[in-house]
Parts: C-alpha cells; structure tokens; sequence
C-alpha cells in the first residue's frame, strides 16, 4: 500500500491556479523525487500535502487515510516531517533546544540525530543563527526526524550549499533510505538524485508529465522537462 497518494490535486493561491492535476505516490520505504524547473508547481504540492495551502479539488491519501481537508498540525501529526526550503530553524534557540522542541516518542532521539550528522554533535549548545547554512541544513533536517515521521520532505535538499556539505547531505539520505525511511525529495541535483531514487514525478504548469523510475527517466525527457 502507498504511504502517500496524490489524485489529480488542484490548488490556488487566491483565484490564481497554481496545480491543475498533480499525481503521485510514495510507497512504504522509497525514495520519489519531485522535479521539475522552477515555478512548476513543487513547493505547491509539499504546501498542498501539508494542508498549508490545502488542495480544492482531488485528493491526498496519507496512511489509507484521506487527508484533504485536515488543518496543517493534523496533517504533521498523522507522521510527516518537513524540511522546508530555506530550513527555517528556531534562530534564538540552541542547536540542543531546536532538536528537543520538535521531538515525539520513537526511534529518532538527539543521539541518533548527532550520531547522522556528528557536526550538529558538535555544536549542540551553539545558537541556530550562528551555524553555517550546511549546518542549518542538518538542523532542519535533524528538527523533521525527531518528530520520527513516517514520510520525510525535503524540499531543496541541498540547494544553495557548498559541495562538501552536500556531500554530507546526501550520504545522510542515503542513509535514511537504508533504513527504510520513506522520503519525499525535490532537488536539482540529478547526478546525486537519480541514483538514490525508486521513482521520479516531474511536474510542469501544475501537472504531472512524467512518472516513473530513473531508467524510464531518459536523457531526453530530462532535457524536455527539466532542460538539463
Ligand atoms: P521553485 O523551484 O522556483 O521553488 P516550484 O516548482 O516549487 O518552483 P511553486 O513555488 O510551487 O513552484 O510555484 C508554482 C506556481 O505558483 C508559480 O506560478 C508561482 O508563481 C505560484 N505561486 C507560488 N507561491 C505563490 C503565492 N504565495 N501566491 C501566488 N502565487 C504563488
């Protein structure tokens, strides 16, 4: 059974159409990449899923359960865990304190976090504002997993980072997908993507184009969709 469905989701900003049909599932355990250029429409469908903008028509399934029309903290407390663009951690709050302050019962505790991305070890009594971006990074990161979530998103995974971090990024991904951690990802890193992806879903203009597993994903239809 999938963890997560999508069924031709519509979602607006005010009157303005933003999805105009959006697919997609994540099954127990994988990995499904969201793509497309930017202004597609992937932040959308996270905000969608999420309730924060919350679809108007079609439907989303999390658990066998329809999850369309549920408020945002309802949503997040069936078992998804966000890593939002941008990271946004708690600035006045301890590397410790931000990790603890979203922390439910489960296999994810601070030692686990710390033991995946060691620097945060580091630097638990550090305030959040004074960590480099790759830091903040594994912060959000660290935030989503200590609410032990059935289904991780991350929107932009390592965007905007330099590579050595994204290197630790993406070995703490791989990771998580080790373990079994289900994981909703957009990035536009394909070359560290694809190969750690059961699925891609490629979005344009608010609809989903392309479905499938990177083999199906040729060269070609990564130029036409993503123009790589
Ligand atoms: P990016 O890679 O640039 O983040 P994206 O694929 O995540 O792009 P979205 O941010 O979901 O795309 O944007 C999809 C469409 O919705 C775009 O046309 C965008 O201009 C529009 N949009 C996004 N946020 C808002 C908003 N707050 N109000 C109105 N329109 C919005």
């Amino acid at each position: 059974m999938s963890l997560l469905v999508l069924e031709e989701i519509e979602t607006f900003y005010g009157a303005s159409q933003a999805l105009f049909g959006v697919s997609l599932a994540v099954g127990e355990g994988e990995v499904v990449a969201l793509m497309g250029r930017n202004g597609m429409g992937k932040t959308t469908t996270i905000r969608s899923i999420l309730g924060l903008t919350p679809a108007r028509a079609g439907r989303i399934a999390f658990g066998g359960k329809t999850v369309t029309a549920l408020l945002p903290h309802r949503i997040a407390r069936l078992g998804i865990g966000l890593v939002p663009e941008g990271r946004r951690c708690f600035a006045n709050l301890t590397v410790e304190e931000n990790l603890l302050a979203s922390a439910r019962r489960g296999a994810w505790t601070l030692a686990k976090v710390v033991d995946l991305f060691p620097r945060l070890g580091e630097r638990l009594g550090q305030y959040a504002d004074t960590l480099s971006g790759g830091e903040q990074q594994m912060l959000a990161i660290g935030r989503a997993l200590m609410t032990n979530p059935k289904l991780l998103i991350l929107d932009e995974a390592t965007e905007g980072l330099a590579p050595v971090i994204r290197q630790d990024i993406w070995a703490a991904i791989r990771r998580l997908k080790a373990g079994g951690q289900s994981i909703l990802v957009v990035d536009k890193t394909l070359s560290e993507l694809l190969p750690l992806t059961d699925r891609c879903c490629v979005l344009e203009k608010g609809r989903t184009v392309f479905s499938g597993p990177p083999p199906v994903f040729t060269r070609d239809l990564q130029d036409r969709y993503l123009g790589v």
